[in-house]
């Protein structure tokens, strides 16, 4: 960051009086811009013994499979970003939303939320950001195409629960190169 983004001065990197780290600080008006962790909201939607995918049409991992999500937008709850990005994503309507995967991704500063929910009678399509979309069983999801290890985590740990009927909400923290589980519920 270079400019102040109220007033156009240029900024400086400073500690404010009563924090504990840099930030951003305006050397004329003395705005501080904080920036923080973003949240990417998103959704695994089932109908019958299927989920919905998407393949992507857009960089980054272009081509390859995702559950649908995306950055929350201001104003809304997560539930309804999931939603909102499940619509913008495969033109599919959800309901019965429920928590599922939380993953902490803090060397990017990222938050990933996902909520179990179910296709609203089976029925999608092809939004803008998607190749195709497709509702896969276990069996025929494409594993070896799927765009990022939190869509890939949770899919897998959504069969391994299936069979119980139970599925507990999972919260674990993503480090580069590595995966540590922190939390299971
Ligand atoms: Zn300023």
């Amino acid at each position: 960051m270079k400019f102040c983004t109220s007033c156009g001065s240029e900024v400086g990197k400073q500690v404010p009086e009563g924090d504990d780290r840099e930030r951003f600080v305006c050397l004329s008006c003395e705005l501080i811009h904080y920036t923080n962790p973003r949240v990417i909201v998103g959704c695994l939607p089932i109908f019958e013994d299927k989920v919905l995918l998407c393949k992507r049409a857009i960089e980054p991992r272009k081509n390859y499979w995702t559950l649908p999500a995306g950055f929350m937008e201001n104003g809304e709850t997560t539930a309804d970003g999931a939603a909102r990005e499940t619509w913008e994503e495969a033109r599919g309507r959800v309901s019965n939303m429920e928590l599922y995967r939380i993953f902490d991704v803090p060397y990017i500063s990222q938050v990933y939320m996902f909520y179990r929910c179910d296709l609203d009678r089976g029925e999608f399509g092809v939004g803008p950001e998607s190749l195709e979309t497709d509702l896969y069983t276990e069996a025929e999801i494409p594993w070896d195409e799927i765009a990022f290890p939190v869509v890939y985590e949770t899919l897998r740990e959504y069969f391994a629960d299936r069979p119980g009927n139970r599925y507990p909400v999972r919260v674990s923290a993503i480090e580069p190169g590595s995966w540590r589980k922190r939390k299971s519920g």
